[in-house]
């Protein structure tokens, strides 16, 4: 064994071999050397281990190399096909651009535009007006600017109307949206106070009546959107915070997650509010996700009543969260699909994945489920349901189709595993034993890539 790893070849002699060439050219020799590294320090544990009893080739040596720099230059982020069902899928960025917001993406990217400039003008313009318009006419909110994320929204809605002061907010609202965004603790940071009541289940107008005093500067409601409570329950309708509101003169703002601009039912999908409900029953500020239901890019949107909108984009905060142009390319570009519905429902993948009929499912199960076979693995297509996603529609589940693949050669967690690992990861679920890929969350053009992978995984 000493013999052995005395005869490991120095890193000088690998950095020279004619199979690295094509590194040397194009990496920096630190670059390199650490590869050379990493590929003697695997030998050397492998021989110690007794794993290698004899020593590979210098030719052997230099492909590894070439192996791992290949795998150390992949981008950390990188594409991945969705095959688990789940739209807003969270660890896979949530949904899809549009192919027109993609576009509209790249082009800002890679030029000077107007983000902060009026062009009949000549002068300085704000970045709040790209989108403020276009909210507007579609939700029918008197103002609007757009931020970071919903949770910047949240932020940014309390820091200016209620620092300093409480803020009223029912016991079966307070929300952990996840990692470590929850409703108190977003409160307190803020430098407001939370003023709880009701109870879990059941919060009256009363409640909210008595606890109003002196202090109070808003009344927040926040959408249940990642639970529910169900049975004996009783929640104040929107519409009666904001009477209570008008006739106390205090603001009503409403956190509403994923926020929708369209309703739902038309899929199935019961009891998620839309943006435009909010706005019709007279909410002062409401916030919500551009990238949940909506289909957009990551923002935080806040619409509402003029006097309140206008003191956040001139709070000290707004700066510190604000969008970039790419954000504003991205959300203008799909706003603008939303004033025709139906192209909505085709461009957007969000709500496409959503609309999908059933039997479009099936058709595209059998239709993966024939590449399969033609290359000779023996899949099945499965009806199955599963969840939405990102903290949305938390009790429904969609019924969708899925290809389960064969488990003869490999065990279900061995062809998840190599599936997974590929330069272009295909994400699957594992359920009652077998390894599914549903295909709501595939697009078309990805079929013929995921047949070829499985196959050669499973071969
Ligand atoms: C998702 C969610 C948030 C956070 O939104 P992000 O856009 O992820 O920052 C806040 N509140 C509610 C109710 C949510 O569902």
């Amino acid at each position: 064994m000493n013999e052995l790893l005395r005869a490991i070849p120095k890193v000088t002699e690998l950095y020279d071999l004619p199979e690295v060439s094509d590194l040397r050219e194009h990496y920096a020799p630190s670059s390199v050397t650490e590869w050379i590294r990493t590929v003697l320090e695997q030998l050397r544990s492998a021989i110690l281990s007794g794993e290698v009893t004899t020593l590979p080739t210098l030719e052997e040596l230099g492909d590894r190399i070439c192996r791992v720099a290949a795998r150390e230059s992949l981008p950390s982020l990188r594409p991945v096909i969705n095959a688990t069902g789940v739209i807003l899928h969270t660890n896979l960025g949530r949904g899809c651009l549009s192919d027109r917001a993609a576009d509209a993406v790249y082009d800002i990217a890679r030029g000077y535009s107007t983000l902060e400039y009026n062009v009949e003008a000549g002068h300085r313009g704000s970045r709040h007006d790209h989108v403020e318009k276009l909210l507007c006419r579609l939700t029918g909110a008197e103002s609007a600017m757009v931020v970071n994320n919903n949770a910047a929204a949240v932020m940014l809605i309390l820091s200016t109307l209620a620092q300093g002061g409480e803020v009223i907010t029912s016991r079966g609202e307070l929300v952990e949206i996840g990692g470590s965004f929850r409703v108190p603790d977003i409160m307190e940071l803020c430098g407001c106070h939370l003023r709880e009541v009701g109870t879990t289940n059941k919060t009256h107008l009363s409640d909210y009546e008595r606890a109003i005093g002196e202090q109070t500067r808003a009344l927040l409601k926040v959408h249940t959107s990642n639970y529910r409570i169900v049975g004996f329950t009783e929640s104040l309708p929107l519409s009666d915070i904001v009477a209570l509101g008008c006739r106390t003169g205090l603001p009503v703002v409403e956190d509403l997650g994923s926020g929708s601009l369209v309703d739902l039912e038309h899929y199935g999908i019961h009891d998620e509010p839309t943006v435009q409900n909010s706005i019709r029953a007279g909410v002062d500020v409401v916030s919500f996700s551009g990238d949940k239901l909506l289909g957009g890019p990551q923002a935080g949107i806040i619409l509402g009543k003029k006097p309140y909108i206008d003191r956040m984009k001139r709070h000290p905060l707004a700066r510190a969260i604000r969008v970039d142009k790419m954000t504003i390319a991205a959300l203008w570009a799909t706003l603008t699909t939303y004033q025709d519905l139906h192209r909505a429902e085709q461009e957007i993948p969000t709500l496409a994945m959503l609309a999908v009929s059933g039997e479009d499912l099936r058709a595209s199960a059998a239709q993966l489920c024939a590449l399969l076979k033609e290359r000779g693995v023996a899949a099945e297509v499965v009806a199955q349901s599963g969840p939405v996603g990102g903290g949305s529609v938390p009790t429904q589940l969609l019924p969708t189709f899925a290809v389960a693949l064969p488990a003869d050669k490999l065990s279900p967690n061995q062809a998840e595993q190599a599936l997974r690992c590929r330069e272009k990861p295909i994400i699957g679920r594992i359920t009652e034993g077998r390894l599914l890929l549903d295909v709501r969350t595939i697009f078309p053009e990805d079929m013929e890539y995921i047949a070829d992978t499985a196959a050669e995984v499973l071969a």
